[in-house]
């Protein structure tokens, strides 16, 4: 059977990964001259493995991501760790995943409605994940769909496959995502998905709507929010994604990630804040114009640089997050003295209506637990003193677990008046800062795919632990 070259493949990996010794994948591959040098694309053949085929009736597929264990898969899909391994005996040392291999999850009879479906015909040169990009379905609705097929990398031209029916994403995450994107597809959303709940928790300095939206209606309750911070906008199309993700699943009753929606909203009350600072959003997004009101002020605080790219701060050149009231007089202390880009934490704990919004909002609702999501680092900013300690670490560590994220402790003196450290000390409950992606603020939307893979697992886990 042939099998062609994905990025970042190695033959060791396709060896393992298809039960082949790595000796006779080379011998079925005499053109393979180097084993170090392969390159995608490439199509090799592997030779047959014989048995331990894996079971795959009654079974849907799972593509294995960074971090997951086989007993981290069998938690979240709620199956015993020995029926797991059970079901896939192709895999030879369940210590051994790799990102991106597929593994089979036995599905319980009725537990998933089946969606309508449309077919297609697989043409020569497809790939699974390109009929996915064809067609605008998440390569795992896609999976799901297509239960019978034993390996995505094995189609032919000529099978057919199924392209889940009426599946139009709402949420673009291919392009800059400013303010009025986010509100057009918020109006998409709620058409779409009328059973959320939208409600305006405040306004900018410039008098944008600060929008907070409401899944589910669990007795716990659950805040996310992101975009405190201007140039770290890519976090709105994340939430708003996972919003539509979230809501879809809801509406089909088919399982999110493993996660049954339908439970989820029974049990909990999900507020999602996607764009904290819709006024620095904005200009980093779309830049300055000489007819933007705050035009001058902003040239000034930017010392002239009509590029907006390392915008942090609020239309006022407060930073949000360095301006809610917690060690407040510290973060004044340590950072800029007046209006700047980033790290000014204004003239007063929560002068900033953005602030206020977020605070007011937290207090009416008394969230369980809150995240706020950032850019960029790979990591996850957990605890403030010794408050909700047990329960804050528990937790970062299965977030961790699930993208691949590393925990960061607080540490005393490395910031100030930020929310996440705040709403510990207000509420005495756990608040996380997950930073997303890698690079440099603000992140390409061409990282979008990375992050969305990375962390879809801790947004649901941040859920339903
Ligand atoms: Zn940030």
């Amino acid at each position: 059977m042939q099998y062609v070259i994905q990025q970042s493949d190695t033959l060791t990996q396709i060896a393992l990964r298809f039960n082949v010794p790595i000796g006779k994948l080379l011998k079925a591959n005499p053109q393979i001259k180097d084993p170090g040098k392969i390159y995608t694309g490439q199509i090799i053949e592997i030779p047959p493995k014989g048995q331990s085929a894996p079971n795959v009736s009654g079974t849907r597929q799972y593509i294995v991501k960074a971090g997951d264990s086989f007993g981290r898969i069998a938690e979240r899909f709620n199956i015993s760790y020995n029926k797991l391994l059970n079901t896939n005996p192709q895999v030879k040392n369940p210590d051994l995943l790799f990102p991106g291999q597929v593994i089979y999850i036995p599905v319980g009879p009725g537990s998933i409605r089946p969606p309508e479906y449309t077919e297609y015909v697989v043409q020569a040169e497809d790939t699974f994940a390109g009929i996915a990009r064809k067609f605008s379905v998440p390569l795992q609705a896609l999976i799901d769909a297509n239960l019978d097929i034993r390996n995505i990398n094995f189609i032919q031209p000529g099978q057919i496959i199924q392209i889940p029916k009426n599946y139009e994403e709402i949420v673009q995450t291919d392009r800059p995502y400013g303010y009025n994107t986010m509100v057009a597809d918020i109006d998409a959303l709620l058409r779409q998905f009328p059973f959320i709940e939208k409600k305006v928790i405040g306004k900018s300095v410039m008098g944008r709507d600060i929008i907070a939206l409401r899944l589910g209606e669990g007795a716990k309750t659950i805040q996310y929010n992101a975009a405190h911070h201007a140039n770290e906008w890519i976090t709105t199309p994340v939430v708003m994604k996972f919003i539509e993700e979230y809501a879809r699943s809801y509406q089909t009753g088919k399982p999110l990630g493993g996660f049954d929606i339908r439970k989820l909203f029974n049990d909990i009350t999900l507020w999602i804040v996607p764009m904290v600072n819709p006024d620095g959003v904005d200009i980093v997004v779309n830049g300055v114009t000489p007819q933007h009101p705050y035009y001058k002020e902003l040239l000034r605080i930017n010392r002239g640089n009509t590029n907006f790219n390392n915008w942090r701060a609020n239309i006022r050149g407060v930073d949000i997050n360095r301006n809610y009231p917690i060690d407040w007089e510290k973060a004044r202390e340590v950072g800029p003295k007046s209006p700047s880009p980033g790290y000014y934490a204004g003239p007063a704990p929560a002068s900033e209506p953005e602030t206020q919004a977020i605070i007011k909002f937290s207090g009416e609702n008394k969230f369980d637990r809150a995240l706020a999501f950032h850019t960029q680092g790979k990591v996850i900013f957990w605890g403030y003193k010794d408050i909700a300690e047990k329960e804050s670490r528990y937790l970062v560590n299965r977030f961790s677990e699930a993208s691949g994220y590393r925990p960061i402790p607080y540490e005393e003196g490395a910031y100030y008046g930020g929310f996440k450290e705040w709403y510990m000390d207000k509420f005495r409950r756990p608040a996380f800062a997950p930073e997303l992606g890698e690079g440099t603020n603000p992140l390409p939307i061409s990282q979008f795919p990375e992050i969305w893979n990375d962390v879809i697992g801790l947004m649901l886990l941040g859920i339903a632990l």
